[in-house]
């Protein structure tokens, strides 16, 4: 008998299960909303120019090598990377208050961050929203955590954040808690607290005593502005929160395969820097003991550079405004073919997906009959509309809501 006998057939995952079957579809009108990176309007994943001219920059550099990366990664892109969450006028970054520890994408330095907190401050409790990313808890899990609680988000009576019930459950959560928290364009429900809001919940949290774990995976993404995207965080940083954030390069650089990310950790005091970089230190060596550089290398160099800056900014605009205007053509589409129910919560979310409130069934219904593939709890990625496939998506929705 086998030692491997015993081992249960762990769940798929459901986004790539939904990938498998989209690539299996040959049907021609075939669209995938389900898969969270960004299409071109033509329906074609987009390499950003900037990242396609440094690459052959970086290519015909001789004095670049293979050697491994120091184990917390380029310094000159983790800085970049702190300063672009934060801001240089930050408190925390002018008092060397602020660090960053480059890592395995947003996923991985969530995971970083998870297990430090789980080992080196003993922390057992995580709060998540619900919904959220199908990938916190097995994080936190995996990490060692021995409770994850969710805190109420999503009313699907109102197609909106339940700000009552969240704030009583952060209220209710016991000290010490960890609260994972999008830092925009919250991922499914595409709906983020007001600042009013986001004040509130900065208030139960100090006198809660309870950690903010920040996931920001969409900064400059969501609105197109770097600064709009990251104000919440920037706002716990100067009102005195020490605190975590996870940047993921991913979506606004187009880097998904290349594993670009950065922890950021704002402390209260620049002494303890030391200490807490050598713990950190050791989580990473025992996870990957040191992080690829290919696409940090990208990163801090457009990061640093005024021109490139500025060549970065407008691709993530187009990316940004190109999702905007697919939900307005979905929104209108629906409305004008008079589709039962309410429509405008979709261009009221922001980010690359939309909760459409669509029922698990009518998700299925629309896979099977229509060849349009999105998550069973109603996430659909905007990007993967196009001026092509948007009247074809409208009336199958129409098609899947009055059937
Ligand atoms: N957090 C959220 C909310 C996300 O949506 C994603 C990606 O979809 C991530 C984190 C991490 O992605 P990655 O590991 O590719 O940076």
């Amino acid at each position: 008998m086998s030692i491997f006998s015993n081992v249960q057939t762990a769940p798929p995952i459901e986004v790539f299960a939904l990938t498998r079957a989209y690539n299996a579809d040959q049907n021609p009108k075939k669209v995938n909303l389900g898969v969270g990176a960004y299409r071109t309007d033509e329906g074609k994943p987009w390499v950003l120019p900037v990242v396609r001219k440094l690459e052959a920059q970086l290519a015909a550099d001789e004095t670049l090598n293979h050697e491994y990366l120091p184990v917390l990664g380029l310094d000159a892109f983790s800085k970049a990377a702190v300063h672009m969450l934060l801001g240089t006028d930050c408190p925390a970054v002018i008092d060397n208050r602020a660090l960053g520890v480059q890592s395995l994408s947003g996923t991985g330095a969530l995971f970083v961050g998870a297990k430090f907190l789980q080992k080196i401050l003993g922390y057992d409790t995580y709060y998540y929203s619900a919904p959220t990313w199908g990938n916190h808890k097995l994080i936190f899990d995996t990490a060692g955590f021995k409770q994850g609680r969710a805190y109420r988000y999503w009313d699907p009576a109102t197609k909106n954040i339940d700000f009552e019930g969240m704030c009583e459950d952060l209220r209710n959560a016991p000290e010490n808690s960890v609260i994972i928290l999008h830092a925009c364009a919250h991922n499914p429900t595409g709906c983020d607290p007001t600042d009013a809001q986001w004040k509130q919940i900065a208030e139960i949290m100090r006198e809660r005593k309870l950690f903010p774990f920040f996931d920001s995976a969409y900064q400059g993404f969501a609105s197109g502005d770097l600064d709009k995207d990251a104000r919440t965080v920037r706002y716990f940083a100067k009102e005195g929160f020490e605190l975590f954030c996870s940047q993921s390069f991913s979506k606004n650089f187009g880097l998904y395969n290349e594993r670009t990310g950065n922890l950021t950790v704002v402390m209260k005091d620049a002494e303890l820097a030391a200490a807490v970089l050598s713990q950190l230190t050791l989580v990473v060596r025992a996870t990957y003991s040191n992080p690829p550089a290919h696409g940090a290398r990208v990163v801090a160099a457009t990061l640093t550079n005024k021109d490139l800056f500025a060549e970065w900014q407008d691709h993530i605009r187009v990316m940004s405004s190109r999702i905007i205007q697919m939900r307005e053509a979905l929104r209108d589409r629906l409305v004008k073919l008079g589709t039962p129910g309410t429509w405008d919560h979709i261009t009221r979310q922001i980010g690359m997906f939309s909760f459409t409130g669509l029922t698990p069934q009518q998700c299925e219904y629309l896979g099977n009959e229509h060849h349009i593939y999105l998550l069973r709890s109603g996430r659909a990625n905007m990007a993967g509309l196009n001026t092509n496939n948007i009247d074809y998506v409208a009336s199958a929705i129409h098609d899947a809501v009055t059937k």
